[in-house]
């Protein structure tokens, strides 16, 4: 009988792992179990105060910490979510810009240089036998020149775009990486929550 009067007070609830029952021999700072790790506190993002498990609302600041930790990251995660997609969206076709430089250094040459062969049957000194490939290395060149403006203005992205690639890509990956962890605390607190709101509702 006393052992189960025992058992409803809160505090020494907190003494056992939620998850693995491992007695808890030093409550103080530790906030992680020494059995199986798991976290023994909530944070509250507003006011940095590690709470516990049992509370409803932060000892120090008094907000919904479970709701406020959930609201803050799903903002994050839409936030980088929307400028991923726009990322993704441009990256496409930077790629197809890319896809049409190349084709254009093909074909430009081999155009102007059929072109110019007619020349082989009107004119008999050398220059005009050169003509056809004079075509094509001025071809060459133009397409090497201005091909990269050609091409993004066609798939309508931003020049500046186009050079600045290699920093815009990286940054991406940065974003990426940041939204896997924003994810990753996003589950942490919605976790939390359904599992304050199981137990308590
Ligand atoms: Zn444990
Ligand atoms: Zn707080």
């Amino acid at each position: 009988m006393l052992h189960a009067d025992i058992k409803k007070i809160a505090a020494l609830e907190m003494a056992r792992c939620p998850n693995c029952s491992h007695a808890i021999d030093q409550m103080g700072n530790r906030t992680h179990c020494q059995k199986c790790s798991r976290q023994l506190t909530v944070l509250c993002i507003s006011c940095q105060t590690n709470n516990s498990l049992l509370f409803l609302n932060c000892m120090k600041c008094d907000s919904d910490f479970r709701v406020v930790g959930v609201e803050y990251y799903s903002r994050q995660v839409a936030k980088l979510d929307f400028d991923l997609k726009e990322f993704y969206r441009l990256d496409q076709l930077y790629q197809r810009a890319i896809f049409l430089e190349k084709l254009w250094r093909f074909i430009v040459p081999t155009v102007l240089f059929l072109l110019g062969t007619p020349c082989w049957y009107f004119s008999n000194n050398l220059w005009g036998l050169l003509l056809p490939f004079d075509l094509a290395f001025i071809g060459y060149l133009a397409v090497r020149i201005c091909g990269q403006k050609w091409a993004t203005t066609k798939v309508e992205i931003p020049l500046e775009w186009a050079k600045q690639w290699k920093p815009i890509s990286l940054a991406a990956k940065r974003q990426e990486t940041k939204k896997d962890e924003m994810e990753k605390q996003l589950d942490y607190y919605l976790n939390e929550l359904n599992r304050f709101r199981q137990k308590n509702y």
